[in-house]
């Protein structure tokens, strides 16, 4: 067993105690660059997402979190941003070491990227305003934003602590408590924050973090009848599960953002083909190509289409797998052994479906026992295969060539999914259009993800619904109520 970094503790977080699976249940952490386990976690079930709730629900009521003074409110969630700022490194190293990212990774965009949404929205606390209703004289009217109460987040592997705080810091800023499933995969970072959250005074019950597996922990909290909010990022089948369990128990409120199948387009009049290259090899290999709005169908217009592949092929050639924890390492390991065979198990199928694979399509780095893939790329992919429609999520680009603008617009929105789009263009015209007409919730022009925690974030179609990121995430957990005073004449 590898040993930890830091003080971490693979425990649960319920209240303020540090507790294991009441029946002793664990569940080992794999780290995937050795394929070696890092720690065992507590396998949680429905007794300690029954107690996480019961506590969360009692912070809840007694109302010292929800009702304290936005400005106080505000001060202890910038403690903890400043916690986590304090232990920065050590979130990088053991982020890596349970998801297999590479150190620059961790370091430069996961790790300051969760600590800037945690002060986003500690600032956004004391900026909440309601509003006031068009009453006669007769009545003073006016409308609040009310904290939700006990918020279920289950969360996936891919940004384990990233996507964790855009739920967690939304929801407790508004006043809500919050009970954390984290990937069986890649808890420790969620638990580790909780503990931190916990020393710079962030009140016991606001943030409980239960380990398990979705079977057991994950399906408890969503039937759970005293949570308010199920908010997810996972896969489609799951997303629609936790659908049937709102339903079957409280009706609770269910958020989700569910992955995509990207579109990636480049018009030959964009001026810089070189720079488009470089975004389109990042856009789908970037964290091992296991990225929700991963731009896994590249359309290319004909014209430049061998000129095209050719530059995305040179850089594509320079990604090369490594050891996670090497600095210079820019592609580090897939989350799992099951991820790597179902990634492997595609590109045999797009094969066999005829597309021309032109780079990579095995495991790399065999010897460390860790599970690598190369980047790979597939030309010529029929728009009905497999690889054209369904989410891959490794480091797989499905490039298809296209004749005009209208080709391009039918092929990009031929999706179920409606996550990401991006295009190339020298046309603002042409660019004003297809935003306008593709049909999903982010559309880049001239730069592939280039937004940030001011923008909302979500998908339309079965990329889900609701929005993680923005003020508007912040609403989510809260609903509107109306207070009316009547003054008699
Ligand atoms: P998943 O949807 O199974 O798991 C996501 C989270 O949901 C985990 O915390 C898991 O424990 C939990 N979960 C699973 N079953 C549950 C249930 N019945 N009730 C409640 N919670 C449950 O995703 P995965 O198995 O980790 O990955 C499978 C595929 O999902 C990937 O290959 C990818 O296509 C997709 N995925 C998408 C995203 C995204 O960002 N949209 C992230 C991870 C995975």
């Amino acid at each position: 067993m590898t040993a930890l970094p830091t003080d971490v503790s693979p425990l649960a977080v319920i209240g303020a105690s540090r507790r294991a699976a009441s029946d002793g249940a664990v569940l080992p952490t794999i780290n995937p660059a050795t394929g070696t386990v890092l720690a065992e976690l507590p396998a949680c079930g429905a007794v300690e997402i029954d107690e996480a709730v019961s506590v969360a629900r009692a912070r809840f009521e007694a109302g010292s979190w929800r009702d304290m003074a936005p400005r106080q409110r505000k001060a202890v969630m910038l403690r903890v941003a400043d916690g986590l700022a304090a232990r920065a490194e050590d979130f990088a190293l053991l982020e890596t070491l349970e998801s297999g990212k590479p150190i620059s990774d961790t370091r430069a965009v996961d790790v300051p990227l969760a600590l800037n949404t945690l002060r986003y929205y500690a600032e956004a606390i004391d900026k909440i305003h309601g509003e006031v209703g068009p009453s006669g004289p007769d009545r003073l009217s006016w409308a609040v934003h009310d904290p939700l109460g006990v918020i279920g987040a289950i969360v996936p592997w891919n940004f384990p602590l990233h996507m964790a705080m855009w739920k967690i810091a939304p929801a407790i800023a508004m006043g809500n408590s919050v009970v954390v499933k984290p990937s069986e995969l890649t808890s420790l970072t969620t638990l580790h924050f909780a503990a931190v959250a916990l020393e710079a005074g962030l009140p016991e019950g606001v943030l409980n973090i239960v380990p398990g597996t979705g079977a057991l922990a994950g399906s408890a909290l969503a039937r759970h009848n005293d949570v308010d909010m199920i908010t997810f990022t996972g896969s489609g089948p799951v997303g629609r599960q936790l659908m049937h369990d709102a339903a079957d128990s409280n009706l609770k409120r269910v958020s989700l953002e569910l992955g995509g199948k990207s579109p990636h387009i480049v018009f030959a009049d964009y001026p810089d083909l070189d720079r488009v290259a470089e975004a389109a090899a990042w856009g789908i290999f970037y964290n091992q190509g296991q990225v929700c709005t991963a731009g896994s169908r590249l359309l290319v217009e004909r014209s430049i289409h061998a000129d095209f592949v050719a530059r995305l092929v040179k850089v594509a050639e320079t990604i090369r797998p490594g050891n996670p924890l090497d600095p210079a390492t820019r592609l580090g390991a897939v989350i799992s052994e099951k991820q790597m065979n179902g990634v492997l198990h595609r590109i045999a199928g797009a094969q066999r479906e005829g597309a021309d694979l032109i780079l990579g399509g095995r495991q790399a780095l065999k010897e460390s026992g860790g599970f690598f893939l190369e980047p790979t790329i597939f030309d010529h992919v029929a728009p009905t295969s497999a690889l054209a429609r369904e989410e891959v999520f490794g480091p797989v680009l499905a490039v298809i060539p296209f004749d005009t603008p209208e080709e391009a617009l039918h092929l990009a929105n031929d999706t179920e999914y409606g996550l990401a789009s991006g295009l190339w263009t020298g046309s603002m015209a042409l660019a004003n259009r297809f935003a306008r007409q593709l049909r999903a919730g982010l559309v880049w022009i001239n730069g592939w993800d280039a937004c940030d925690i001011t923008m909302p974030f979500g998908g339309f179609k079965q990329s889900g619904f609701g929005r993680d990121r923005s003020l508007h995430a912040l609403y989510k957990y809260a609903d509107l109520k109306s207070i009316s005073v009547s003054f008699p004449q």
